[in-house]
């Protein structure tokens, strides 16, 4: 079993496009949130997704979820897109679910905020219209964007007028949690006591909220999050199931990454010198995993490859608490099991991907668990039932 990658060498064993879904049995999601942004960035990757679908390009056969991607265009005045050709491209590639244009409302546009709102609307309006016209399968999305409860409300109860029964709220990634749940709460009073009204919330996984967000109408949600922070910040790159999280032990590529090249060509140090620390680290991490050598050792060698990286976080405490615990060997995921050590140590992209994909199995095995052990919803349905 590869995992498609060859983490002694760092080397991809083909060129096969590797997914979290590649990599386990079972995906560690529901479903996928494609933004056009994303797709458009690359031109080979655009015309391979048109030529083949969405599906077949991401070998998923479960719901994909197709949006815009506001984030990638916030700074503008207007979104860049027709809500009519949108439909269209949504239509043509095989989505199944599919949201209007958005416009973000966030504090650095405060003087636009009421322009957005409507903005947002009226492209959802016309959208809708395209969908009706063309008689398309896919769900239309009705995005949602407002700056506090009371907008958030009435965004809702114009898209519930126009005949959308999915709607998607916007602008709350970077929400705290209690002004997300008094979104929900303003949008269950106008949604109501119908009953075919999908909520979906954009990029907001919160687990301590998440029955209560699933009391107030919540159906789906997406985030990167989880994947992201493989690579992102110091101190929680791997998380567990009891809710730890563990920063990944840097051995940059001597060459490869822009930080090492920096310091060759900057500091006299040779290539040859560079990958000999590299390769010591390399070593001494995998010794200590096998009870080979002692945690200082390796800690001392990190720290110098650091130091030599100009790396001027001290991570000393945060690789010392991943080195005590050794977190990967607890973890029953494949991606674990197969490689072992190898996924704590952040290096380049593929590998630190792949931590994301155990980030995203851990989630998602969180998230299940909650919603198994949530009998009140499915007790109330019942009683609604009856
Ligand atoms: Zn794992």
């Amino acid at each position: 079993m590869s995992l498609h990658y060859d983490f002694m060498t760092d080397r991809p064993l083909d060129d096969i496009k590797v997914t979290a879904h590649h990599l386990y049995e079972e995906p560690p999601y529901d479903g996928i949130l494609v933004s056009k942004v994303k797709i458009e960035d690359n031109k080979k990757r655009l015309k391979e997704v048109i030529d083949k679908g969405i599906h077949a390009f991401l070998e998923f056969e479960g719901p994909i979820f197709g949006d815009c991607g506001a984030f990638g265009y916030i700074n503008e005045r207007t979104p860049p897109f027709d809500p009519a050709d949108i439909a269209d491209y949504y239509n043509s590639i095989g989505f199944d679910y599919g949201v209007s244009v958005d416009h973000l409302i966030v504090p650095a546009v405060d003087d636009e905020k009421e322009y957005r709102f409507d903005i947002t609307l009226k492209n959802a309006e016309r959208f809708l219209r395209r969908h009706k016209e063309k008689e398309y399968d896919f769900v239309p999305v009705g995005a949602a964007q407002g700056w506090n409860a009371r907008s958030y409300k009435s965004a809702v109860h114009e898209l519930l007028d126009m005949g959308y029964e999915y709607i998607a709220i916007g602008g709350l990634t970077r929400s705290q949690t209690p002004e997300v749940l008094r979104v929900m709460r303003a949008v269950k009073e106008e949604v109501g006591a119908q009953k075919n009204i999908g909520i979906h919330l954009f990029g907001v996984a919160r687990l301590n909220a998440l029955l209560e967000l699933r009391s107030l109408g919540l159906t789906s949600f997406d985030s990167a999050s989880h994947l992201r922070r493989a690579w992102l910040g110091a101190n929680s790159n791997y998380i567990t199931a009891n809710g730890q999280g563990y920063a990944a032990l840097r051995v940059p590529q001597s060459d490869r990454s822009p930080k090492a090249k920096k310091i060759i060509d900057t500091r006299g140090i040779s290539l040859e010198e560079l990958k000999a620390y590299e390769e010591a680290c390399l070593t001494l991490i995998r010794s200590y995993d096998r009870g080979e050598a002692e945690i200082d050792e390796v800690l001392e060698a990190l720290l110098w490859y650091d130091n030599l990286m100009d790396d001027s976080r001290n991570h000393g405490a945060h690789y010392k608490r991943t080195l005590t615990d050794m977190p990967w060997q607890k973890c029953d995921c494949r991606i674990c099991k197969e490689w072992g050590v190898e996924v704590i140590i952040f290096r380049g992209n593929n590998r630190n991907r792949r931590r994301g994909f155990h980030n995203t199995r851990i989630f998602y095995d969180q998230f299940r668990k909650l919603l198994a052990e949530d009998r009140t919803v499915d007790m109330q349905q019942r009683l609604d039932g009856l």
